[in-house]
């Protein structure tokens, strides 16, 4: 019979394009529980579902944050069965550290780590007793290698990364599969949100040169990378269906061939002087030289060696 999945955060992004894909599949083999905070943000997905809605989609309310809403959510699913859960839902932040007050950094934690958790806690009891399942998680590149002024972030990702590697253990005993989706710059709002939130935000008690660096050099080097190295959310996926229809899944799935370089080399020098420096020199000398060094990248094929691709 038809596989249920249900998504996180469908209302745009990477989501939303999620949860069409698998709608869409030509041979109808999933059955698309996509979820939001706010029905009233469904016309997007409802429009680019087509004759899917209705059929092979359908929508739901889920707020990764509280309780009572996941509860609620899983509970109205028939026999709450959910074979393939997939953890989408996140927020960014970027900025100067000393200037973003910790209960903003909490709630970055409280969507992208504690929200994952969340939905973990109360789906996979159920996978345990059917001895199946499939659980999903978008971290991101920066799930595996920090990245400077997304330093909260970056930890959020992390911290459900070393919390999905402890848990895949235990969940091999029980048939589960558990993998990471870790994309690279992908164009969706997260994009526009985070580049509007830079020129627009104060970012009280932040010296000058460090305003400097973030507001100019790194904004900048931003718009730049995105604009080089970002994937559609259309590409992602595609990743993800494949993932999810592979015999033997992996756990770590990068999406984009251009980052295979920078989580080479954090592994090939375990001291971390490499990654440090390399990052150091990337983002105060070298910023000028970025879209030479990416567009050389880009047509280095062998880089796909160790990334899943969209086909
Ligand atoms: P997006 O902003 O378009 O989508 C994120 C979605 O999550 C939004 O629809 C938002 O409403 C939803 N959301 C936020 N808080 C929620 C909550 N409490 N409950 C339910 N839904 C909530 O951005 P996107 O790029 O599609 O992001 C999807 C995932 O991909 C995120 O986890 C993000 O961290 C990750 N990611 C994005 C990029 C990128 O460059 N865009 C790169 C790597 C990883």
């Amino acid at each position: 019979g038809q596989k249920v999945v249900l998504i996180t955060g469908c209302s745009s992004g990477i989501g939303l394009r999620t949860a069409v894909t698998l709608a869409k599949d030509k041979q109808k083999r999933y059955h698309v529980i996509a979820t939001m905070r706010d029905l009233k943000r469904k016309d997007k997905l409802v429009e680019a579902a087509g004759e899917a809605y209705g059929n092979t989609l359908s929508l739901a309310v889920l707020d990764v944050c509280s309780d009572e809403s996941v509860k609620q959510c899983i509970n109205g699913i028939e026999d709450r069965r959910v074979d393939i859960l997939i953890n989408n839902a996140g927020v960014g932040l970027v900025g100067p550290v000393e200037s973003i007050p910790i209960e903003d950094m909490q709630k970055v934690f409280e969507t992208n780590f504690f929200g994952v958790v969340r939905l973990i806690k109360e789906v996979m009891p159920d996978m345990k007793k059917r001895k199946e399942g499939h659980i999903i998680v978008v971290t991101s590149v920066m799930g595996l290698q920090g990245v400077v002024f997304n330093d909260v972030y970056t930890a959020s990702k992390f911290a459900i990364e070393g919390f999905c590697e402890s848990l895949a253990v235990q969940l091999l005993r029980f048939n589960i599969r558990l993998s990471m989706i870790e994309p690279g710059p992908v164009h969706t709002e997260f994009e526009g949100k985070m580049i509007q939130e830079v020129m627009q935000k104060e970012y009280p008690g932040t010296d000058p040169d460090t305003l400097y660096q973030f507001k100019t050099i790194y904004l900048q080097s931003a718009i730049n990378i995105f604009e080089i190295m970002g994937q559609t959310p259309d590409v992602i996926a595609r990743c993800i269906k494949k993932v999810i229809e592979a015999s033997t899944p992996r756990f770590h799935n990068l999406t984009n061939p251009l980052y295979t370089p920078i989580i080479a080399m954090k592994y090939a020098d375990e001291t971390g002087t490499l990654s440090v420096q390399g990052f150091y020199h990337m983002f105060y000398s070298l910023g000028p030289l970025l879209n030479v060094t990416a567009a050389v990248m880009r047509f280095s094929s062998f880089l796909k060696r160790r990334t899943v691709s969209p086909d």
